[in-house]
């Protein structure tokens, strides 16, 4: 199907847009224009938040495109259960124009990995196709199969950041070194910033001078 005649996966009119999702549609996306840069905590104005100022994160800045909230959960939703490629190309197209090409440019973009159980069961890992779309966008290397879970972790859902982080111990685990990189971390949803807490203490053990978070949503 030619893209003039490809319809908006959110309203079902012509999209006639590379992205897929048409310019009404996408002007009404849940964005994420006031956060703290550090972990994009929204917030009523761009401030570092009071976590942040007490206790910084190890990454150096935060950067998701949306709220969490609708049409973009279920957008995400029918990415990761559903493997909807076109909703992951929507979302990854339009985070891209929005939150980039940052500057300055991270070195590497590297996937936040999933358990190879959890690979195996879903036949893709979320982040790897975002950071993928990301790179081609934005004309940068991404670099998979460097950070690996070692242990899949029980589930975190339910849990508050400090139990997240313990759960997270030890989970990622870095072939190769990363040593004086400034590495783009992605993501497809950022929740308390555990796990991306968690992978950028690796990377930072592994010598990675800088971290910069990328997300597509942030939830509250
Ligand atoms: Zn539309
Ligand atoms: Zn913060």
């Amino acid at each position: 199907m030619s893209r003039r005649l490809a319809l908006c996966l959110l309203c079902s009119r012509p999209a006639g847009t590379a992205a897929g999702i048409c310019h009404a549609c996408s002007a009404d996306l849940p964005q994420l224009q006031c956060a703290c840069p550090r972990c994009a905590l929204p917030l009523p104005v761009a401030a570092t938040c009071p976590r942040c100022l007490r206790r910084p994160p190890v990454f150096d800045a935060a950067h998701c495109a949306w709220h969490y909230a609708y049409p973009v959960a279920q957008l995400v939703r029918r990415f990761k259960d559903r493997g909807d490629m076109a909703a992951a190309h929507s979302l990854t197209m339009l985070a891209a124009a929005q939150l980039g090409p940052p500057a300055p440019p991270p070195d590497i973009l590297v996937p936040v990995p999933l358990h190879w159980r959890r690979y195996w069961q879903r036949g893709f890992n979320q982040a790897q196709v975002i950071a993928t779309k990301l790179g081609d966008a934005w004309g940068l290397p991404v670099h998979t199969g460097k950070l690996r879970r070692a242990r899949a972790g029980a589930s975190q859902r339910g849990l508050d950041r400090r139990q997240r982080l313990r759960n997270l111990e030890g989970c990622f685990v870095a072939r190769g070194r990363f040593d004086g990189l400034h590495v783009g971390l992605v993501d497809d949803v950022m929740t308390t910033g555990a796990t991306l807490e968690a992978a950028a203490r690796t990377l930072h053990s592994a010598g990675a001078v800088s971290i910069s978070a990328f997300a597509l949503a942030r939830t509250p």
